[in-house]
């Protein structure tokens, strides 16, 4: 199965070193420019700047509110500038709406969405709210992020501090690149037989995350025929992102490699086999990363030409240059 090229990934502008925070500054992230930025194209958003509140400007936060008018939109929260409480709620939410109605009709190719932490506008989670009588707690959600992860409730989108977490960048640029393949198979005129297809080829990563899910997304699959075609996608989708979702761990993937090793027990003469079993096992401990017993495994796939195994997206499920397998 083949990734296509074009990987969009949305971001909060001022992770690319644009000068757009509110005090002129920039909050450049050298992983998402440097590392990740050769592999995919950006759409910078900046939701303070492009609403019109201007660069420098003052500073906004997040007031936890009882007014029953905030709870559709932004949740409990009112956003009101620090100094003068100019209350920016509506206006954010309205200019939201619009924009994000804007990329989901001029970005089809989105593949996943990367919010600046700690932001009253693009925090994802754990943003400072303070009481009216100005008590601070971290419980907050930017309200920018909140409408984007309403009107996208299956795209990737994570923040920038968690993926300084080597599991969690892993685990959302899997997860990017999955929902790239997803949107290859949903185009217009997208059958059963093709979907049957891309579930088995996503078996392994998918038993990476959850057995039960995994297995659920098998019946869905099997009874595919007598449920209607966009029923039936907007269920996969669901399920399937949100099954990536699920962190993978060692021992997981230590089961996901030892069941793709029996695939190969006839191919492998005694002395390969102690070998990739010493290394799924060096894995298992700690001794070595992931990257390891799965370069082992798909140089046999490939020299023993298992073709089963060899349509995994679980050997290859993003590009090899991000080396995100080298560091869980
Ligand atoms: Fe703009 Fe969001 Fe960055 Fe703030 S966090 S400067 S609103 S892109």
């Amino acid at each position: 199965m083949t990734v296509a090229a074009v990987i969009r990934i949305g971001i909060s502008s001022c992770l690319l070193g644009q000068e757009v925070r509110f005090d002129g500054g920039h909050k450049r992230d050298p992983f998402l420019t440097d590392t990740l930025g050769p592999q995919v194209e950006w759409v910078p958003v900046c939701p303070e700047v492009e609403m019109g509140l201007g660069t420098p400007r003052e500073t906004l936060r997040l007031i936890r509110s009882s007014d029953a008018r905030t709870s559709d939109a932004s949740g409990p929260f009112r956003m009101v500038t620090t100094r003068t409480a100019i209350d920016h709620t509506e206006g954010m939410n309205r200019w939201a709406a619009r924009r994000l109605e804007e990329l989901a009709r001029d970005e089809p190719d989105l593949c996943g969405y990367v919010l600046k932490k700690d932001s009253p506008s693009c925090g994802m989670e754990r943003v400072k709210t303070y009481s009216e009588a100005g008590m601070p707690e971290r419980n907050g959600r930017g309200l920018y992020a909140t409408a984007l992860m309403r009107r996208f409730p299956t795209l990737p989108i994570e923040e920038e501090g968690r993926l300084n977490d080597p599991r969690l960048r892993e685990n959302f640029i899997e997860r990017v690149f999955a929902y790239r393949r997803l949107k290859d198979l949903f185009q217009p005129g997208w059958s059963l037989g093709a979907l049957v297809k891309f579930h088995t080829a996503h078996k392994m990563a998918l038993l990476a995350h959850s057995t039960t899910r995994y297995n659920d997304l098998g019946r869905l699959v099997a009874k595919g025929s007598e449920i209607p075609k966009r029923e039936l996608r907007a269920e996969y989708e669901t399920a399937f992102m949100a099954t990536l979702q699920i962190v993978s761990t060692p021992r997981r993937h230590t089961n996901v490699l030892t069941h793709m090793m029996g695939h190969l027990k006839k191919q492998l003469d005694a002395e390969s086999k102690r070998e990739l079993l010493q290394s799924i096992e060096e894995y298992r401990t700690g001794l070595v990363p992931l990257v390891v017993p799965l370069t082992l495994l798909r140089h046999y796939v490939r020299l023993h030409r298992v073709e089963y195994l060899a349509g995994q997206t679980y050997l290859e499920p993003h590009p090899r240059e991000l080396m995100l397998r080298n560091h869980v």
